[in-house]
């Protein structure tokens, strides 16, 4: 392989892993060589999709030719699976959750170290474009200050799958979509979680949550909300936000959306009551036309190259992670402390140790 190709090899060819394979078909300097996965089902569609399978892990670790490895298991077994890619002088990708617990991913960041060899963590959300505008929006003040941060995805199908229903393997909403949302989250704001009030679900009555609610303070003011469900057969939006000036809300995946903010130039104008239910308000009339201003969401803020890009670059020395490990242990350490609020019913403070880099 010239030094701007890597040659990748997949392990886990299920759902994500042949994704995998699709997306980086378009990449110029990552080239998908294999695949390895324990079903021999899922190796024969590998052989059928066009990629050699390797009979065992054993057989990638030891090929020379293999210069990545990227990890598309069940959760619970990616630690075993990433140290020993590390300590056979393979880089590594290795999908979300990276693993359950801080211990474990402070283990696979040591070996890392030791070997002088890249982990990264897929946390491929960062790139959604509605998180983009979201994060333009917060950083640019578009509607003023951002101090409430309302994310939620809503499904109605329940826990997909099969391991994503049991502990063992690292299953539930909280280490699935919770991963996502919650590093969205420490990737957009410069700040100290300063406490976390969480509650999970199991209304479908597995021994895992089908989905949680929670609630982050930040030490610069701003409060997340966070919310996975997947008995909604009705949802509520993707995003909702208030800001200083206006509000915002992003309704779904097809970024249909707005801002409303408030007219300077008109000035407040009074309220006229109206009829709401069998009595009266002003307070919950809605702000009259002339003193708002509607407008169209900004556009998205842009990384500076794709996940797959960044990653050989950081592999040849010449980019930094945009995913740093740093931060997925910050979001480990904070899912450690949303199930301990779940569990105790209490909220958890001083956890994170993050000092804001600005
Ligand atoms: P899946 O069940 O569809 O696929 C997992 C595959 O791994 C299966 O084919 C299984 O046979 C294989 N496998 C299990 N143990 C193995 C081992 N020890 N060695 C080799 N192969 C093994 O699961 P999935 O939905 O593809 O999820 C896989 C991983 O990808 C999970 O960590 C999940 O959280 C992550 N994921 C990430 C995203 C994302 O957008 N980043 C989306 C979906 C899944």
């Amino acid at each position: 392989m010239s030094s701007s190709t890597h040659s990748v090899v997949i392990v886990g060819y299920g759902g994500m892993g042949s994704y995998h394979a699709k997306l980086i078909l378009d990449n110029t300097r990552l080239k998908v060589t294999g695949t390895f996965d324990v079903l021999a089902s899922r190796r024969e569609a590998s052989q059928n999709d066009g990629y050699p399978a390797y009979e065992s892990y054993e057989a990638v670790l030891g090929d020379p030719a293999v210069d990545v490895i990227l990890i598309a298991t069940p959760n619970d077994v990616h630690k075993e699976l990433v140290i020993s890619a590390l300590k056979h002088g393979k880089h590594v990708i290795c999908e979300k959750p990276v693993t359950m617990y801080v211990k474990d991913f402070e283990e696979m960041m040591a070996v890392a170290e030791e070997t002088g060899r890249v982990l990264m963590v897929h946390q491929n959300r960062r790139w959604d474009e509605d998180f983009r505008i979201i994060k333009e929006m917060y950083d640019k003040k578009t509607i003023g200050d951002l101090f409430q941060i309302e994310s939620r995805v809503h499904g109605a199908n329940g826990i997909p799958g099969d391991w994503r229903h049991l502990e063992a393997y690292g299953g539930g909403m909280l280490l699935d979509w919770g991963v996502h949302l919650l590093d969205q989250f420490v990737f957009m704001i410069d700040s100290k979680i300063t406490s976390v009030t969480s509650r999970l679900s199991f209304i479908l009555g597995d021994e895992v949550d089908d989905g949680f609610d929670a609630v982050l303070e930040f030490e610069n003011g701003v409060t997340a909300i966070v919310e996975v469900g997947t008995t909604n057969f009705i949802t509520l939006p993707r995003w909702y936000v208030k800001g200083t000036e206006g509000t915002a809300v992003i309704e779904d995946w097809s970024l249909t959306g707005r801002s409303v903010v408030q007219n300077h130039e008109v000035g407040k104008i009074e309220p006229k009551p109206i009829k709401a239910g069998v009595g009266l308000t002003k307070t919950m009339a809605p702000p009259s036309e002339e003193a708002t201003l509607t407008e169209a969401l900004p556009k998205a803020f842009e990384h500076e190259s794709s996940f797959y890009d960044n990653f050989a670059a950081v592999v040849e020395g010449t980019a930094e992670p945009i995913v740093k490990n740093s931060e997925v242990l910050r979001v480990l350490n904070l899912i450690e402390n949303v199930f301990k609020s779940a569990r105790t019913r209490e909220v958890i403070k001083d956890f994170d140790t993050y000092e804001p880099k600005k």
